[in-house]
């Protein structure tokens, strides 16, 4: 089995993540706390404003930008 692509952080979504969403909550995390949830195309945008809606501070970039894969 190889379950090393990321998949989308959407509950019953199981496409391969393309996006990270990072995020916090600032009433449960402190300020250098973030949590990251990763998200395919299709799922990108309802995750960042699920966020956005609470006021919750969200920054999306492409995942592969972060050098995550690892060779075994
Ligand atoms: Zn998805």
């Amino acid at each position: 089995m190889t379950a090393d692509a990321a998949m989308c952080s959407r509950a019953g979504c199981r496409a391969d993540a393309l996006w990270r969403i990072d995020w916090r909550n600032p009433k449960i995390h402190a300020a250098d706390r973030t949590k990251t949830w990763v998200a395919c195309d299709q799922h990108r945008d309802y995750l960042r404003e699920f966020l956005a809606a609470r006021n919750f501070p969200v920054t999306v970039a492409a995942l592969d930008a972060a050098p995550t894969e690892s060779a075994r």
